[in-house]
């Protein structure tokens, strides 16, 4: 069983041949984000490797099973890994069977959501198991055309906080800036699934110019989240010439990169990625990680590449009924992602998309595992669990009641193993 064909490319992919991507101005139409592509794409240093080199035993097995045509040096080339992405039912068989709700879900015709698997990611699934935790995050179930009462197409109201296309501005300091609406990997519960592989490729580059000219404008505008759709899925001279725009932009003191790329296509952290990256500190990353099965030796070699340039990387992780919602895989998973450097930042309540009550747990459910969490494991690793407000009201931390009272001047605190303690606290006044 193995995948002989190239799916054509969805319309923001890369290019097929190598990281040397040509400029925009050799797309047709694209006169205005020409604009962007100053600096030209870095020259390859010498002695660096220009490919990712690094394939896990699970992964080699299902390769030699799946795809025993394909070299090492194909299957670990990121465009050769976007070409052939698992796109339909009928891909989806030619390596594992499908049940019928799956069938079902994903012959909905024009109905049907957007789905695309990465062959890399398709390795990690267990055949045998019809609840794989990246299974159910990946291959759609006809539950997604449940629409309950309380779900929105928008529910963050991103489009009521976005004043120029592509562009979010909901807090004081910081914006969101969405460069393109692919993902080598559609997530069922992607908070952004009204976009992805929605927006003409053309739209969302028409945009750039606008967005930053909106950032120049707005000097209380600190900290740029770029984002998506996954930007490190952009060809390199396009990236570089939006990181080039921004970081000179003088009151922009601090850029985010929003990247799912290191677990599901590690391959695109090539070293000529992470040399152009390290031009642009402080440059930060939020990784997009959902399941400890997420933590192979090539996800491990791209956080240590990226690491190594000095690029700190945290990550974001939504809560996932059946997926991560208890204490022991959410150990596995921010334990495991400390050991690759990756420090836990967000844990997210899922929020209330269209087609997502089969993935949302009760808000006790986040809650219980922070208990279960914070004094077990290392505080390091403790993300902040947090609601992102529905309508736009930004996040909201949320947290187990360590204070438990007031006994006149102390304070009653509960400590993680459900201890009580007092703390001498006679308030502000006595202070
Ligand atoms: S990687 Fe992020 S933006 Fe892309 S589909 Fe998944 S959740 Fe959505």
């Amino acid at each position: 069983m193995h995948n002989e064909q190239s799916p054509s490319l969805g319309h923001d992919t890369a290019p097929a041949s190598s990281d040397d991507i040509p400029p925009l101005r050799s797309f047709p139409g694209d006169s205005q984000v020409a604009l962007l592509e100053s600096p030209p794409t870095s020259p390859r240093p010498a002695n660096t490797r220009a490919s990712f080199t690094v394939i896990g035993e699970q992964t080699r097995q299902f390769k030699l099973a799946h795809f025993p045509g394909v070299s090492d040096e194909q299957w670990s080339d990121w465009h050769w890994q976007i070409k052939n992405r698992i796109q339909s039912a009928e891909q989806f068989q030619r390596h594992f069977p499908l049940s019928e709700d799956e069938l079902s879900a994903l012959n909905r015709g024009r109905r049907s959501l957007p789905f695309a698997i990465t062959p890399y990611y398709l390795s990690l699934i267990s055949p045998d198991d019809p609840i794989d935790p990246i299974r159910q995050a990946v291959v759609p179930s006809c539950q997604e055309f449940d629409i309950a009462a309380d779900e929105q197409e928008d529910p963050l109201n991103e489009e009521g906080c976005s004043p120029v296309p592509g562009l979010v501005h909901r807090y004081p300091n910081r914006v969101l800036f969405l460069v393109t609406d692919f993902c080598s990997v559609c997530c069922r519960y992607c908070t952004r699934s009204r976009l992805i592989g929605k927006v003409h490729r053309e739209n969302c580059r028409n945009n750039w110019v606008a967005a930053i000219e909106y950032i120049e404008r707005h000097p209380e505008v600190e900290d740029v989240l770029i984002s998506g759709g996954d930007p490190l899925t952009l060809p390199l001279a396009p990236l570089e010439g939006i990181l080039n725009r921004l970081r000179a932009i003088k009151h922009v003191k601090f850029i985010r990169i929003g990247s799912k790329v290191p677990a599901v296509l590690p391959q695109r952290v090539t070293p000529t990625l992470v040399n152009m990256l390290r031009k642009y500190h402080p440059l930060y990353l939020s990784l997009h990680f959902t399941h400890p099965r997420e933590l192979t030796p090539e996800t491990a070699e791209a956080c240590r590449l990226l690491a190594n340039a000095g690029i700190p990387l945290g990550s974001q992780t939504v809560l996932l009924k059946g997926i991560n919602d208890n204490v022991q895989t959410m150990r596995d998973l921010l334990m495991g992602l400390l050991a690759i450097r990756v420090k836990p930042y967000y844990l997210f309540q899922c929020d209330p998309i269209h087609g997502s009550k089969h993935f949302r747990t009760p808000v006790q459910t986040g809650l219980d595992l922070i208990l279960g969490l914070r004094g077990y494991i290392s505080g390091y690793a403790i993300p902040h669990y947090v609601i992102d407000a529905p309508g736009g009201g930004g996040k909201v931390p949320l947290l187990p009641n360590y204070v438990q009272g007031r006994d006149q001047d102390n304070l009653i605190l509960k400590n993680y193993a459900g201890d009580l303690y007092r703390y001498p606290d006679k308030g502000p006044s006595e202070c």
